[in-house]
């Protein structure tokens, strides 16, 4: 059984960049794309459904979040909105609170989180560890995070666990060793908190120990990097061949070069500035160093409790100056390319048959109308 979308009065492609077509049509069959093109020109199909009128972009690609969690921080917002600074340091607080939740909680939260987000157009979400920081407790967050992705990302080293405190170098002894042989099974990626103006998080020799050891358990590489600073954490992704460096809200030139001649994508996360009342990166100029952008919402309960990709390409349009269609791309497309990723994304023939519905007649509006539940997955009968 086959099925014929109709009444996309803006169909966004990716195929090949945005790939704007008006009046389109676009045939799903067995959970894939089978054909796009104007309504005009679409072959028959067992099924149809009519959008009328509506957009149809791909699928948002969420390649950054933190979503197996219990307990609530929103205090902690509070402060901050009064004027406390932001270090990484209330992580504590949530990794106190995930240790002593039981699976059936911290599944719940998961999948309430993942429900939310799929209702907000996202149909591809990426999901760390990093609130356990035990072996056993990473270990169950990746198990939980695999029920409902394929990208499970170990975040052992997300800080330093407040029993290791002063004791950094044995915490990365734990975290390259035992804990990475439990989690490497459940995980497709190694990421680290790289950061050495924080306290809490790890230094370029600490997280190049980190991702060596992940690569060498045949997980693909990640870095929280040159958040807080324009530290060594950008310029040790390229170098090592990381899929994304996350963040990149303090850069060099030296790290944009090296950003521009290598393969790493640089995902910025504008929802935590945002929400951390920080200066935002600076998209343009990545953007025009010909570096691959990508953007995530990094949803977790501390620095950015947002769930919305909509929300964060309003912020890239509104404050870091992307175009709609950049952004946009960067949402999709580029958050793809984050996870090496050559299935969704797009919406070519034999792509994932992931469909964005804004209710809108242009993906602009994604932009143009911010906080509007404008934008939701479309759930397609026969969909695998
Ligand atoms: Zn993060």
């Amino acid at each position: 059984m086959n099925t014929l979308v109709t009444g996309i009065a803006e169909l966004v492609t990716n195929d090949p960049s945005l790939g704007v077509v008006h009046d389109a049509a676009l045939v799903v069959d067995d959970g894939s794309v089978a054909w796009v093109g104007s309504a005009g020109d679409a072959p028959p199909a067992d099924r149809r459904t009519d959008l009328g009128g509506r957009t149809v972009v791909p699928g948002f690609v969420d390649s950054h979040a933190h979503l197996v969690f219990a307990g609530d921080r929103s205090a902690e917002f509070e402060a901050r909105m009064s004027g406390a600074r932001y270090d990484g340091g209330g992580i504590g607080t949530t990794v106190a609170a995930t240790r002593a939740a039981t699976d059936d909680e911290l599944r719940g939260r998961l999948r309430a989180l993942v429900a939310e987000m799929r209702a907000q157009g996202t149909t591809t979400v990426e999901v760390k560890s990093g609130y356990g920081l035990t072996v056993d407790d990473e270990a169950r967050c990746l198990r939980l995070a695999a029920e409902l992705t394929p990208e499970t990302t170990f975040l052992g080293a997300h800080v330093v666990p407040a029993e290791y405190a002063g004791r950094a170098d044995e915490y990365v002894a734990l975290v390259t060793g035992p804990m990475l042989a439990a989690c490497a099974p459940h995980a497709r990626w190694v990421d680290v908190f790289c950061e050495p103006a924080s306290a809490h998080a790890f230094d370029g020799d600490q997280a190049r120990a980190v991702l060596a050891a992940g690569r060498d358990a045949g997980l693909g590489l990640r870095v929280h990097a040159n958040q807080l600073s324009a530290g060594p954490g950008v310029q040790l992704a390229v170098e090592l061949g990381a899929a994304s460096a996350d963040h990149c809200t303090h850069l060099t030139a030296a790290d944009v070069d090296a950003l521009a001649a290598g393969t790493t994508v640089a995902t910025l996360l504008p929802g935590v500035e945002f929400s951390t009342r920080s200066p935002y990166p600076d998209a343009r100029r990545l953007l025009e160093a010909g570096v691959t952008v990508a953007l995530a919402t990094d949803c977790n309960p501390g620095s950015c409790f947002t769930s919305s990709m909509a929300f964060c390409i309003a912020l890239a349009v509104r404050e870091m100056r992307m175009t709609p269609a950049e952004a946009l791309w960067s949402a999709t497309a580029g958050g793809a390319a984050a996870l090496r990723r050559t299935d969704v994304g797009h919406l070519g023939v034999g792509a994932r048959a992931d469909l964005a519905v804004v209710d809108a007649p242009s993906f602009r509006h994604l932009a143009y109308r911010p906080g509007v539940p404008i934008v939701h997955a479309l759930e397609l009968a026969g969909r695998h």
